[in-house]
This record gives C-alpha cells, structure tokens and sequence, in this order.
C-alpha cells in the first residue's frame, strides 16, 4: 500500500540534512516528492519510493489530514 502523503506533512527523515535539520515540509506531489528543509528551508525533489524509505516519521500531517487527533506523530517501522 502506498503512503498515504499529503502536501504541507511534516516529516522526520532518518538521514540528518548537511545543516543539521532532521525535519521537512512536503511542497510537491507527484511522481516525485519534493520536500523542503525546516531549518535552512532548502528544497529538494526525491522519488516516491526513495522518499518513502527516507521517512522515520510524521511529525504532523497537511490539509486533510488526521489532525486533530492529538497524537504526536505516526511512528514508520524501519524498511528491511
Ligand atoms: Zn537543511
């Protein structure tokens, strides 16, 4: 099953970014996820998949998303 991606998700990559920053904003969907670094607010286009192995969690989810909740964050079991 595909991950369930929204635009405006915040995610924690398990790859820390050259800056220091761990956590991305997603700002474009498609066949490619582009994501842009919290901290030094660089963007950066990755494959579906490769993104989706990057991520390590949710640290909060975009529009439509499962806001609201209360809980903090989606915690994604490593990939084999
Ligand atoms: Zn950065």
């Amino acid at each position: 099953m595909p991950m369930d991606i929204r635009l405006g998700d915040v995610v924690r990559l398990r790859k820390q970014h050259p800056c220091g920053g761990y956590e991305w904003e997603v700002v474009r969907l498609g066949a490619d996820i582009g994501i842009k670094c919290r901290t030094c607010g660089r963007r950066v286009l990755m494959p579906r998949r490769k993104f989706e192995k990057s991520v390590k969690k949710f640290v909060s989810r975009g529009d439509g998303g499962v806001t609201g909740r209360g809980s903090e964050g989606i915690d994604v079991p490593p990939v084999p």
